[in-house]
């Protein structure tokens, strides 16, 4: 018997019962709608069309949420649950995820504009985060530390802070709420999450599923809503005990200011302005390919792309004309047809925001080689863009875009200080791509570099087991990895005299 191709299932089959709904907030265990009344539109980007409406959540419904959390905390169940009652819920909430995995992916897309096979991955990704980071529920240990004073015995207890404040951006928006609940929950912590007013779909359909599993009510509080004022009441809730933020570094000092109130604990990862390397050794056609895939990707909105492009002048034409080529050939459209391999922007803002970085860069003597244009049309789509002739002193060269729009610049010596500088010209330190066979230079240079993360010849992407982070400007502390649930703990020392 031949085998059979199975039709693509009609996405509107798929997620119409979820946007059929009234989409409240997740209070208590309970969703409810917000205080005000109000809500807000959701968007499709690719179309620019209103498909859904979530509840605006406000400072209001923050207190309640953060009520809850401290209950939960102080006096619930999960003030009880132990690790392994922690452990098994994460999987179940993994297990979850990966059953309804097709419908996540789609409203992903639809809500984002990302590509549905990029959506697909990141929605595996979490479920992979969830069960990585259950597995460190009952590895979180104290210690016992040799004293100088005789006759005494002593030890570390680490405790969870108490109720987390989660506060997430729109470009990878599942991934980023796992990322957060899922290290808080596993060191036993509460939490608020206020996830991005541009993509509030996937944590509300996720908020279903912490019910359906069996999550304690108040363990977990969804309150889709906007920065100001959801984000900003969060960030300053005498109540909350940490803030974890992703987003943007202008919103990221606001939020350590908001902290200083109760001095609450504030973890950060922010923006980037990532180099990508590459010396004339390297392999040239896989530097390119990473090159472009680390820019265009998600439409560039990706706080680890690879924006400024250096290369050794020897190799420079070639390396720059194949990243041309490969931004010529993109097929950019719609994230739910399956050919597309970049999808809109997230926003009319967005475009703008790019389309003004490029025009700032053309007024400042950047060559545009490739795109630098809106695609004509409905929904937000922008053209993958690489610029030339571009310097350290450009806005375009300094400033994250956060789009499809890629510097490239000549590397003009083999010296490494000033490759080395170079490489931490900016604010940022969030990523860096070496591109090179040379392995002595590779590791030279890894040292050097002041980002939390050095790809070499391509790297990985995404680990949960690796710390990820900025230097500088790009946030403070670790997500993932021990490090990143050890970032929901307080350590505390105990010390008995014998
Ligand atoms: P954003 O404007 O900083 O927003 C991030 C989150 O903060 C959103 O939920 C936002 O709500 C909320 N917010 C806005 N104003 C706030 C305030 N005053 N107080 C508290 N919360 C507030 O950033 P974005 O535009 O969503 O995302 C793009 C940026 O995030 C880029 O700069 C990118 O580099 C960075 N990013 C970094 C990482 C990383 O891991 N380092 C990952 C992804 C993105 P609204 O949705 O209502 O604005
Ligand atoms: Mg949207």
């Amino acid at each position: 018997m031949n085998a059979q191709i199975s039709p693509r299932p009609d996405p509107h089959a798929l997620v119409g019962g979820f946007l059929a709904r009234t989409h409240e907030l997740f209070i208590d265990g309970k969703f409810v709608p917000a205080q005000s009344g109000q809500t807000f539109d959701v968007i499709n980007p690719a179309t620019g069309e209103v498909f859904a409406k979530a509840a605006a959540g406000g400072a209001a419904d923050i207190d309640l949420a953060v009520k809850a959390a401290r209950k939960a905390f102080d006096s619930g169940p999960w003030s009880t649950l132990n690790a392994p009652g922690r452990r098994n819920l994460l999987w179940k909430l993994a297990d979850a995820i990966e059953k309804n995995a097709e419908e996540f992916a789609t409203l992903e897309s639809m809500d984002n504009g990302m590509p549905l096979m990029m959506a697909r991955f990141a929605v595996a990704g979490s479920a992979e985060c969830l069960r990585y980071n259950a597995g460190w529920a009952g590895k979180i240990n104290g210690e016992t530390p040799t004293i100088s004073a005789p006759n005494h015995h002593v030890y570390t207890l680490r405790e969870p802070i108490g109720v987390v404040g989660a506060i997430t951006p729109w470009n990878f928006p599942l991934a980023m709420e796992v990322a957060k609940l899922a290290s808080a929950l596993a060191a036993g912590c509460t939490v608020v999450l206020k996830p991005a007013e541009l993509t509030p779909l996937t944590a509300i359909r996720l908020g279903q599923l912490i019910a359906e599993v069996g999550f304690p009510a108040g363990v977990v509080n969804i309150v889709t809503g906007f920065g100001d004022p959801a984000g900003k009441a969060l960030a300053l809730h005498p109540d909350v005990d940490k803030i974890s933020f992703t987003g943007s570094t202008a919103v990221g000092k606001s939020i350590v200011a908001a902290a200083a109130g109760n001095l609450k604990r504030v973890a950060l990862e922010l923006g980037g302005k990532s180099p990508v390397i590459v010396f004339p050794d390297a392999d040239l056609e896989r530097a390119i390919g990473g090159a472009a895939d680390g820019i265009f990707r998600n439409s560039g909105q990706v706080c680890v792309a690879g924006s400024r492009l250096f290369v050794h002048q020897s190799v420079f034409d070639k390396v720059v004309d194949g990243v041309v080529e490969r931004a010529k050939k993109l097929k950019v459209g719609s994230g739910m047809e399956p050919d597309t391999q970049m999808g809109p922007l997230v926003s009319q803002k967005q475009l703008e925001r790019v389309s003004g970085y490029i025009q700032s860069g053309s007024e400042e003597g950047a060559e545009v080689v490739v795109g630098g244009k809106r695609v004509e049309g409905k929904g937000y789509f922008m053209q993958p863009t690489v610029l030339a002739q571009t310097n350290r002193d450009m806005k375009v060269v300094r400033e994250e875009i956060f789009g499809p729009v890629v510097c490239a610049m000549p590397i003009d010596d083999d010296d490494l200080d000033r490759i080395v500088k170079l490489a931490n010209d900016t604010d940022y330190g969030l990523s860096s791509n070496i591109w090179t066979r040379d392995i002595s230079l590779a590791h030279k240079l890894a040292r050097r570099i002041k980002a939390g993360t050095v790809r070499v010849n391509g790297g990985v992407g995404l680990d949960y087991a690796l710390p990820f982070g900025g230097y500088k400007q790009s946030g403070w502390g670790r997500e993932n990895a021990r490090e990143g649930v050890e970032a929901y703990t307080e350590i505390k020392s105990v010390s008995v005299a014998l």
